[in-house]
């Protein structure tokens, strides 16, 4: 399993996620070229070791276990695994 970053995240790229994760599987960062053009971050489904460290650290509840996500937000589990795809 993995976790899924969904819509609240659009616009606002807190990277507070980022700075917790213990194995670098979400992206872009702020160091990043692609962090200032991209409108969201992404979670590695490859990576992600569920520790859920990121969870409690988005300040809009972005962030949720794969079985735990909104059914609104279903598409993100593919939005979050097909950017590392297109820029892995
Ligand atoms: Fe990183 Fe853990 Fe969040 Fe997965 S659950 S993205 S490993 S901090």
């Amino acid at each position: 399993m993995t976790h899924i970053i969904a819509e609240p995240c659009i616009g606002t790229k807190d990277t507070a996620c980022v700075e917790v994760c213990p194995v670098d599987c979400i992206h872009p960062r702020k160091d990043e070229e692609k962090f200032d053009p991209e409108k969201m971050l992404y979670i590695d489904p490859e990576t992600c070791i569920d520790c859920g460290l990121c969870v409690d650290e988005c300040p809009v509840t972005a962030i949720f276990p794969e079985d735990e996500l909104p059914d609104k937000w279903q598409e993100y589990t593919q939005l979050n695994a097909d950017w590392y795809k297109e820029n892995g």
